[in-house]
């Protein structure tokens, strides 16, 4: 473990290691972006390093890396909840525990996962360890949504906020998952947009691919009915497949456009080559414009969405009307 395991993230893991190299670890520190950044992952690697009294990154078999590595090191303390949101108890609980000074090392780490689901009140109080902290702690929160934490809790943090993986560190992370047909992986690594976490997902969930698949035969045969209501199905059934499903057809009709405009070398659908040049060959340049723009207000609108299936009846819609 440590921050030397870290695929992609250059720029700042060396900050990270600076700050240790230096000795001029803060108190309080950040790691926003998007689902599937890898937030998590720089937490705990950089978590890891900070415990280690010796000060390396990885290969070190001291009692601290041994520990954290088995997820028992009494200096590491994480802030775990099933609900929604994080109350005021569990900060109270964390803030009992600050009070005891390290066992192993000579730092206590505190990471708070999802700090942005936080209530006002649990952020209030945790300031209270942010205005005051014990030299041996430091807080490491991880947020989607760092501006949603309080003016007072970011003016004592410092944030970073995780770049898009190149296509090249995408494909070393998923790797080791992949299955063996290369075509297919790199449809993953292009459909996730430089978020190593969507790919991941994606090769792991069965669900996607099937649902990849539908929609795929669906816009080769838009009025075949019984497709349709299989893909009715999935995502009447699955809320979360939507955004994935109108992803996909996305995908399919730029795909379409990049044939149309003689680049069908750089394909995101690049293993369904010759499905989609027929696709392209039924659609105009026109038509798919239209359709990518009103597809994409859709994605936009998504979340606002009150009659679900009606949205699901709009994207079906769309996908006859090439
Ligand atoms: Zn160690």
């Amino acid at each position: 473990m440590g921050l030397n395991k870290i695929i992609g993230q250059k720029t700042l893991v060396s900050q990270l290691k600076k700050f240790l190299s230096d000795g001029k670890l803060g108190h309080a520190y950040a790691f926003s972006g998007p689902e599937g950044m890898g937030k998590r992952t720089v937490a705990l690697e950089f978590a890891h390093d900070i415990l280690c009294p010796f000060g390396k990154s990885d290969g070190c078999g001291c009692v601290s890396c041994r520990t954290f590595a088995e997820g028992t090191n009494p200096d590491f303390y994480e802030v775990i909840t099933d609900k929604s949101s994080i109350g005021v108890d569990l900060i109270r609980a964390l803030q009992e525990h600050v009070s005891n000074r390290p066992a192993y090392g000579y730092k206590k780490v505190y990471f708070i996962d999802g700090a942005d689901m936080m209530t006002v009140q649990a952020q209030n109080c945790l300031l209270k360890t942010l205005e005051e902290p014990p030299e041996y702690a430091v807080i490491i929160l991880s947020a989607v949504n760092y501006d949603a934490l309080l003016p007072t809790i970011r003016s004592r943090t410092v944030n970073f906020r995780l770049e898009p993986y190149s296509e090249g560190e995408i494909r070393r992370i998923i790797m080791p998952l992949a299955p063996k047909n290369a075509n297919e992986l790199d449809f993953y690594i292009n459909f996730s947009r430089g978020i190593p976490g969507k790919a991941v997902r994606m090769l792991e969930e069965s669900s996607f691919r099937e649902l990849r698949h539908l929609i795929i035969g669906l816009l080769q045969k838009p009025t075949d009915f019984s497709q349709t209501e299989k893909v009715r199905k999935i995502l009447t059934d699955n809320k979360g497949d939507f955004p994935e499903a109108i992803g996909i057809i996305m995908s399919v009709y730029r795909d379409c456009l990049m044939v149309l405009t003689g680049m069908e070398n750089r394909l995101i659908n690049s293993d369904k080559k010759d499905i989609i040049k027929g696709i392209a060959s039924a659609c105009s340049k026109r038509k798919l414009m239209d359709r990518l723009s009103a597809l994409e207000n859709m994605q936009r609108n998504f979340r606002y969405n009150i009659n679900y299936q009606l949205g699901i009846d709009i994207l079906l819609l769309e996908i006859q009307e090439v």
